[in-house]
Order: C-alpha cells, then sequence, then structure tokens
C-alpha cells in the first residue's frame, strides 16, 4: 500500500544519483554509498532528484554550467540592474495523472492552496529574515488524466512530452505517485530536452496531503527552485564551491527533520536548515536567500525568459 511503502525514508547515494527513495518495507533503510563520503550516514526526506532526469551534478558540470550561463547573459547583453528589477509571474500547468480508480485525484482547491504555498514561499512571507524572490506564480491550466501508467510515473518522457503545456516559461507540475517526493529539471537543459521541462511531485504532498511532515505544499516549493536553477544546499558537500551561493552555508549532507544548530561543516555558518533547498520538514522551511534569489533571477535571464 502506498502509505506504509511512505514511512520509511531512506537515502540511496549512487554513482550516478543524488536521489532519496522512499523504501519499503519500513523497516529498510539502506545505505547504499558508493564514493559521496560526506553524505554518509543521514537518513533524509526524499525530496529526490534533479538534473534532466534525476542525477547527480559534479562539481565539473557545475563549472561548465556557470560558464555557459555567464556567456548566455553576455550574449543576451542582459545587465545586472536588469537582473535584478526581475519580476517574474509564472504561469503554472497542473497535471493530476490520477489512477485509474481515482487515487490522487487532487481537488481544485487543493492545487489552488499549493499555488498560495508557492506564492508565500518565493515572496518571502515565512520569515523576516527570508528573501522575496521577485517570482509569484499563477494557476494558467489544470488538467487530469486516469491512467494507472502515468499515475507511476510510468513513460514519464512519454507522458510529459505529450501533456506539457507553455513555453521555458510555464512551470508544468506532474502529480503522481511514485518513490520519490518530487524531481525537478533545471534550466539549462531547456534547450536540448525541453518536452520534459518541469517537476513531477509527489500528488500527497499537496496542502491536505497525507505523507506525514510531507504535506504542507513545500516539495513542490523545493522543486520549483531546481527549476529555477538552485541546487540543494548540500550540493558538494564541505566545499567552498558547495551550492555557489555565498549566503547558504556549506553543509556536509542533507537535513532530516529539524535540528536546530546544526552544523556539518568547519566552513563558517550553521548549516541552512530553514532553507527550502535542503531537505527538512515542511514545516521547518522558511526561507530562499538573497543569493538564490538572485541565482535564480540569473538563470532566469539566461534560460528562461
Ligand atoms: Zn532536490
Amino acid at each position: 500500500m502506498r502509505t506504509s511503502k511512505l514511512l520509511a525514508l531512506a537515502m540511496v547515494v549512487g554513482a550516478t544519483s543524488l536521489n532519496v527513495a522512499l523504501a519499503a518495507p519500513a523497516q529498510a533503510r539502506p545505505a547504499v554509498l558508493d564514493g559521496v563520503s560526506c553524505l554518509q550516514g543521514e537518513d533524509s526526506s526524499a525530496r529526490g532528484g534533479h538534473g534532466p532526469d534525476h542525477r547527480s551534478i559534479s562539481a565539473d558540470e557545475q563549472r561548465a554550467i556557470a560558464r555557459q550561463t555567464k556567456a548566455r547573459l553576455r550574449q543576451k547583453g542582459v545587465t545586472r540592474a536588469e537582473l535584478r528589477a526581475t519580476d517574474v509571474t509564472v504561469p503554472v500547468y497542473v497535471h493530476v495523472m490520477a489512477a485509474d480508480d481515482g487515487t490522487g485525484d487532487v481537488t481544485d482547491a487543493q492545487i489552488a492552496a499549493q499555488i498560495d504555498v508557492l506564492n508565500a514561499s518565493f515572496a518571502g512571507d515565512k520569515s523576516p529574515d527570508a528573501a522575496d524572490t521577485g517570482f509569484s506564480f499563477t494557476l494558467a491550466g489544470t488538467d487530469r488524466f486516469y491512467n494507472n501508467a502515468w499515475h507511476k510515473d510510468r513513460s514519464s518522457a512519454k507522458y510529459r512530452k505529450a501533456t506539457r503545456q507553455g513555453g521555458a516559461n510555464a512551470l508544468n507540475m506532474w502529480l503522481v505517485d511514485f518513490k520519490y517526493l518530487g524531481i525537478a529539471t533545471f534550466p539549462w537543459d531547456y534547450a536540448r530536452n525541453g518536452g520534459i521541462d518541469g517537476i513531477r511531485v509527489h500528488w500527497d504532498s499537496l496542502p491536505g496531503g497525507s505523507i506525514a511532515n510531507y504535506n504542507l505544499g513545500e516539495t513542490a516549493t523545493h522543486e520549483a527552485g531546481h527549476w529555477f536553477g538552485l541546487y540543494h544546499t548540500f550540493q558538494g558537500g564541505c566545499t567552498a564551491l558547495n551550492d555557489e551561493v555565498s549566503d547558504t552555508p556549506a553543509q556536509s549532507s542533507s537535513t532530516s527533520g529539524c535540528p536546530e544548530g546544526r552544523d556539518s561543516c568547519d566552513l563558517p555558518g550553521l548549516d541552512p536548515i530553514h532553507n527550502f533547498m535542503d531537505y527538512s520538514y515542511d514545516d521547518c522551511y522558511t526561507e530562499f536567500t538573497p543569493g538564490q534569489a538572485s541565482r535564480s533571477q540569473s538563470m532566469w535571464a539566461a534560460y528562461r525568459a
């Protein structure tokens, strides 16, 4: 049953994947650790993969993407002043991928509440320290499918290509039932693979859903963060490069729960456990930082505007 599967939260780190799986049965917390030593030993929530289709990004790739982004901004003639002035409304297309029997058929009220959560979180409403990122969201359309395979996220490239709407600036959100809480694509992959661009989110993580600790709608916030070009705050572990955002202190690994005062790196600053790009509980999430807002704006100008 879906609910029993969701009881166990376990992190799986593979050579090609930093995805976090919801493992079954509940007792199983497999720790498949392969070469990413600073991630060892951490259980975690499951705001899983990212990348074109949930792969991890190496430091070399990070540097290449950063160079490419700078070049694109130069090529497009985007000035610093223009970046600061970014104030964007993102159209959101919600694709409800329900099962034949109606499982996962979230209500319009839940979808409206999800959009409200995105707006509050990206506006910085949850903490006086939080940045207003300049991004807001409006529901552009909802469609509903009753297809067991799609509901289970099978043939995901196919169903995404068949149902995706809008251009590079449109956030497509597919609500499915899979072992993750969510998976996102990055903006720099849009040109190569725009047909699958968007975020897949577990339908039961929406406001009013039943996944304990992850049912306030912040999985979509986290995944949208990736979609804007943000890395996890623990990207690269305890390194200076880390997530390429200077006001999110480095952390060695993802956070589970809401451990106040966690400090997992010798580098300055406590772990940013309240940051939407960590793996903390929904009610522990309160902020994006000004640095993340600025990175998102640059990425938007480079790849989505
Ligand atoms: Zn993530």
